[in-house]
């Protein structure tokens, strides 16, 4: 009799625990999912909180195109630039945001595709609660490539 009682006590335990490990196992729903390796963390001079750089197709002088993916952790932003060739960024993931300087702050989601025009004071990252997973295609590199500007202060990324 005791014997079985402490068989039934033993499996709900393992049941339970197997429930458990069952439940660790589904992804979180705000998850973001990375394509590309995480990269190198972004200098502090460009980014504020956490940006990091994965290079995928570097310029040269037969492309001229600058290929890459940036995940912003929630909250991370590039500091204000501009691109003299201009910028292509493709939404893989996450929830973020660009502005032009002068215009309201678009939000960004998966599958989006936004052009920087030349020479257009812009920012981007991602939003508060949600980071965002951001491929960048730099095209006519033979015009330079970025000309970083000032940090996005609080003020302005919470407008
Ligand atoms: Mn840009």
């Amino acid at each position: 009799m005791r014997t079985a009682k402490s068989a039934i006590i033993i499996s709900t335990i393992l049941i339970a625990m197997s429930c458990k490990e069952q439940n660790s196992e589904q992804a979180p729903t705000n998850e973001i999912q990375a394509i590309f390796p995480l990269g190198q963390k972004g200098s502090a001079e460009y980014f504020t909180g956490n940006a990091y750089n994965y290079g995928l197709v570097p310029a040269d002088s037969t492309f001229t195109t600058l290929v890459g993916n940036v995940y912003f952790e929630p909250g991370a932003r590039s500091n204000w630039h501009t691109h003299p060739g201009g910028q292509i960024l493709i939404i893989t993931d996450g929830v973020g945001y660009y502005q032009e300087e002068g215009k309201s702050k678009q939000i960004m989601r998966k599958g989006d595709v936004v052009k920087c025009p030349p020479e257009v004071k812009h920012w981007h990252g991602a939003s508060p609660d949600k980071g965002l997973q951001q491929m960048y295609i730099v095209p006519n590199t033979e015009k330079g490539i970025v000309n970083w500007m000032e940090p996005v202060t609080d003020e302005t990324y919470n407008m």
